[in-house]
């Protein structure tokens, strides 16, 4: 049986399940031999992107989903001002 990695735990798993799921468009600056210098996120640009995801995260991504209309930002799309209504 093939084994594949979890895109989230980076665990070794022979039962993972592709999703497809919401994740923002990450850049890549590179120095002029294509080396990869860092890797930034933007806050505006979205795209969907296939994980492949173990059983134990399917179901953290299923309750923090649950979360997701309780959830408010007092800034947008920056996770420390985060807040949850209980
Ligand atoms: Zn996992």
């Amino acid at each position: 049986m093939k084994k594949i990695i979890c895109d989230y735990c980076n665990k070794e798993s022979d039962n993972t399940t592709e999703y497809v799921l919401p994740d923002y468009v990450t850049y890549e600056a590179k120095d002029l031999k294509g080396n990869i210098l860092y890797k930034f996120a933007s806050s505006n640009e979205m795209h969907n992107v296939t994980k492949d995801v173990c059983p134990n995260c399917a179901k953290k991504i299923i309750g923090l989903l649950q979360l997701v209309p309780r959830v408010n930002f007092e800034e947008e799309n920056k996770i420390e001002t985060m807040s949850i209504k209980w």
